[in-house]
């Protein structure tokens, strides 16, 4: 039985304060929520504040992105032992939107994770194609790429430390949700792949995030199917009343 992980990706939304409101009202709605990892991953800079505030609850605080170098001439950048410092113990790498518009691949996406499991973050490695490789008929053949693009070199033990999120670039953010059945699909396919590429018995401890316009009113049929081991949520995870009714789903 894997345990289910829901895991909010603020993007880039909140000032500290409205990160440290947000968490107040959020913490009551999941103080009994047992049943599920709850993350959270605002910007950079309400890490901080996010970690604070959330201190004694059971809510893992993640980045968004982060480089791979431990640290050096790379102005902008943010490494993984920061992270870490910053009380971090997740790190989201690879998001459609880091690919499209600040040059993510699958081989960075790969050195990130590397250096996330070298200093002791989670990796929660996204992965998903787009509408134009879902209409040719590409979609299996684009998520076992990205598998192994962005898993190569890792070993079983490291493996058996990530989170995939599954998440088609056409359902993030548009409304457009894929249905249970359609997710439940793409994730068979992703499990069998990682299956020949580290061990059944690995990939079927492997956790599976479904992303793509999560909302309180489809979480319910997504979680219903058992290969959707969880949700990363953009937009409805930025109020606390819509993320908690998510996670208590
Ligand atoms: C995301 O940011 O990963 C995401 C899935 O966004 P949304 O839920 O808004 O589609």
């Amino acid at each position: 039985m894997r345990r289910p992980v829901i895991a909010g990706n603020w993007k880039m939304y909140k000032t500290q304060k409205e990160a440290a409101d947000f968490v107040r009202k959020f913490l009551p709605l999941v103080a009994n929520s047992t049943h599920a990892d709850i993350v959270l991953a605002p910007p950079f800079t309400a890490l901080s504040i996010v970690v604070n505030e959330a201190a004694g609850s059971a809510i893992t605080i993640a980045a968004q992105n982060a480089y791979w170098a431990a640290e050096g001439a790379f102005t902008g950048e943010v490494s993984m032992k920061m992270l870490v410092d910053a009380g971090c113990k997740a790190v989201i790498l690879g998001h459609s939107e880091r690919r499209q518009f600040f040059g993510d691949t699958d081989q960075t996406v790969n050195r990130k994770a590397k250096a996330a499991l070298e200093a002791g973050l989670t990796p929660i490695i996204c992965i998903g194609e787009s509408l134009s490789e879902r209409e040719g008929n590409r979609t299996e053949e684009v998520l076992q790429c990205q598998c192994e693009g962005t898993l190569a070199a890792l070993t079983a033990s490291d493996f058996s430390r990530i989170l995939l999120a599954y998440e088609p670039v056409w359902a993030i953010g548009t409304g457009r949700t894929a249905t249970p059945e359609m997710a439940a699909a793409a994730h068979k396919h992703i499990r069998a792949r990682v299956a020949v590429q580290f061990t059944p018995e690995r990939a079927s401890a492997l956790r599976i995030l479904y992303g793509g316009s999560v909302k309180p009113d489809n979480i319910k049929g997504l979680m219903a199917q058992v290969e959707i081991d969880g949700a990363l949520v953009g937009g409805a995870s930025l109020d606390p009343h819509s993320f908690a009714s998510i996670v208590n789903f």
